[in-house]
């Protein structure tokens, strides 16, 4: 690198004639391009993707069309550490007029289901598929899923549990790629990049559908004959 200003604009001109050449029209400024730039000066062996981080590259995100109606992001909420992630849906109302998921009566619901396999709330880590309320909580369109779900890749990225429960339809759908209903998908393993992911029901669907709490608890079961309490 030289300090020589001609050299310099030189170096900036055939960047550009480089970029005119790939067909690059533009530049992203935004923060969080500024912000991943910043670190490539850090060393590699302290670039690990922090939860902070992920949340100050997220900002006020206005990236769908979700942002237009919610109160608060709700990003997720628990143990950084965490050995286990539970993945749902969506923000419902209760969640998003308070800023964490699982807080409504589905959360309740959520948590007896964490006491029942003998953990807390605390030690445990617990996101969505999407940060923002689907109006109506309505499912979140495709569209919106692929804009939010780099950010939660890099939330399980970042804590790197050994087991992710996906709770419900969406949830399992979108982390394994796969289209079938719920009802096939649950009751079993499955590999998320060298995490065991274990699909059931969403709580929400609980509280409707009370007869299904057996599978669900035959699911956590099986969760726990694997989970490493001393852990
Ligand atoms: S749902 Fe996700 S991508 Fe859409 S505005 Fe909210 S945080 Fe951004």
């Amino acid at each position: 690198m030289t300090d020589n200003p001609i050299d310099v604009l030189d170096e900036i001109l055939h960047t550009l004639h480089n970029h005119r050449d790939a067909g690059i029209r533009g530049f992203d400024c935004s923060g969080e391009a500024a912000g991943l730039m910043d670190r490539w000066h850090e060393p590699l062996t302290q670039r690990r993707d922090t939860l902070e981080a992920i949340r100050a590259d997220l900002g006020e995100c206005r990236r769908c069309p979700l942002c237009h109606r919610r109160r608060h992001i709700v990003f997720g909420v628990g143990n950084p550490d965490a050995q286990l992630v539970f993945v749902g849906e969506g923000p419902g109302r209760d969640e998003d007029l308070r800023g964490e998921p699982f807080v409504g009566a589905a959360g309740e619901l959520l948590n007896r289901i964490i006491q029942a396999i003998k953990l807390t709330r605390d030690q445990v880590y617990i996101a969505n598929i999407v940060k923002c309320r689907p109006e109506g909580n309505r499912n979140p369109e495709p569209g919106e899923i692929a804009t939010c779900l780099p950010f939660l890749e890099r939330q399980l990225k970042a804590v790197n549990p050994r087991f992710i429960v996906a709770l419900g339809k969406v949830a399992a759908q979108t982390l394994l790629g796969r289209q079938e209903p719920i009802t096939r998908l649950r009751g079993k393993f499955y590999d998320y990049h060298g995490i065991r992911l274990l699909p059931t029901y969403h709580p929400a669907y609980l509280l409707r559908n009370p007869a299904a709490k057996r599978d669900v608890w035959a699911d956590m079961q099986m969760l726990m004959k694997v989970y490493d309490y001393e852990d």
